[in-house]
């Protein structure tokens, strides 16, 4: 069996939908898992909707779910004939489920609500999805991932419980499997064992089509973009950005800690675990190759490139003249680890210590705030991080060109500047 993953794009219109629906048609006798996420904008929109709540605008929260309600109904509209009635019905369940939620004053945290209301969007999705394949003869199985899926309460950044999730897959899942040929649910979200739903962070859905294909011992996984594969680096910020065909575990999870917005970082442990290869395909053109990842080594891989914009370099120096040793990094690192801040370049000196950082302003002067009372602190903003793999020096000298180069680390395989 394989696992596919349709993003909001996929689903963004009765026309993709209708186009989603094609490409099944490519793969009449196959077994699929089909995860699917929140339609376009879906889950920006009851963000918005939670935050409306959580700022004690009831009415405003409403009206903004209203129009995520208007929208999905008039998709199934459009969409569904005989297969409507059943499909609003369930519709209006998960409708409920959110306004009775929004009716209540906020007592517990922003994040709770913000899981109660984003999931909505993926169930909403899959609900049309699934109604609209069956219409058209393409049979499959709805399922509530809220009932496999087990998480902690880490709410917004939930955590798999791995052993219940596996036993879930194997009970209810695989019986299904046997039953239908597919069976399509949602990704991005799950459920504690108080039936709280909850969601495994923004981007989520290739990470949970991963776990199905690594406890369901799928042959492959599908992640259906609206790209045509994998690039070697961001096309909107550098044009002559080229498709790359094959990839590996290795060098995907390498881009994404950088910070290309390739995959989801998360996806690849699950499959890389169990062999699984990965295909990024391009749902507007089938026909395309795309890129497949595998375990096996790739070689001649073009220059991959990341840019970071955006970054602060904070220049941390001691002040009395003592060496930063271990101790000043330790409770440097513990700051770290209690703002949720991830440095994405660090450089030790006898007397002071550099990190580059995201530039989240309120996190970066808490920070510096804390640091102060052991360094002298310099801030400087507005910089941008540029990540080079597999470099070659006519690549490095055209990125470079007229650009003060503040700080470089160099690898034989990787180079990073942080550029002003
Ligand atoms: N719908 C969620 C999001 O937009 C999850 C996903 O699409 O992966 O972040
Ligand atoms: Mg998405």
């Amino acid at each position: 069996m394989k696992v596919f993953k349709f993003g909001g794009a996929s689903v963004n219109s009765v026309e993709r939908i209708k186009n989603l629906a094609a490409i099944l048609q490519h793969y009449p006798h196959e077994k699929l898992l089909i995860v699917i996420s929140a339609m376009g904008k879906t889950t920006n929109a009851l963000e918005k909707v939670t935050e409306a709540f959580y700022a004690g605008k009831k009415e405003d929260a409403l009206q903004l779910f209203e129009q995520v309600k208007q929208q999905h109904l008039s998709t199934a509209k459009y969409l569904l004939v005989t297969h409507y009635l059943a499909c609003e019905a369930q519709l209006r369940d998960f409708f409920t489920e959110v306004e009775w939620l929004l009716h209540d004053k906020p007592v517990r945290d922003y994040d709770y609500y913000y899981d109660q209301v984003v999931c909505a969007g993926e169930l909403l999705s899959t609900a049309i999805v699934s109604a609209y394949l069956n219409e058209a003869g393409i049979f499959n199985q709805w399922m509530d991932v809220r009932d496999i899926f087990r998480t902690d309460d880490d709410f917004r950044d939930a955590n798999i419980d791995w052993t219940f999730t596996q036993t879930a897959v194997s009970n209810i899942v695989v019986p299904a499997l046997q039953q239908h040929r597919i069976v399509l649910t949602q990704g991005f979200i799950g459920a504690t064992d108080e039936n709280e739903s909850t969601t495994l962070g923004r981007e989520g859905s290739d990470y949970s089509a991963a776990v199905f294909a690594n406890m369901l011992d799928a042959e492959s996984q599908t992640i259906w973009k609206d790209v045509e594969s994998v690039m070697n680096a961001d096309p909107k910020k550098f044009p002559e950005a080229q498709p790359i065909a094959e990839l590996n575990y290795n060098e995907v999870i390498e881009m994404a800690y950088y910070g290309a917005q390739v995959i989801h970082p998360k996806t690849i442990k699950p499959l890389q675990n169990k062999g699984i290869p990965l295909y990024v395909k391009c749902f507007l053109d089938p026909s395309l190759a795309g890129t497949v990842i595998h375990n096996k080594p790739v070689h001649n891989l073009p220059p991959v490139i990341v840019l970071k914009e955006k970054q602060v370099m904070l220049k941390l120096t001691s002040k009395d003249f003592s060496f930063v040793g271990e101790h000043h990094v330790g409770q440097l690192y513990s700051q770290f680890e209690k703002l949720h801040l991830k440095p994405n370049l660090t450089q030790n000196g006898a007397i002071s210590f550099v990190c580059v950082l995201d530039d989240w302003a309120e996190k970066v002067e808490k920070l510096a705030f804390e640091a102060s009372s052991i360094f002298d602190v310099e801030l400087m903003k507005g910089l941008s991080l540029l990540t080079v793999r597999h470099y070659t020096k006519e690549v490095f000298e055209k990125l470079t060109e007229g650009k003060i180069i503040l700080l470089r680390q160099q690898t034989p395989e990787t180079i990073q500047l942080l550029l002003q």
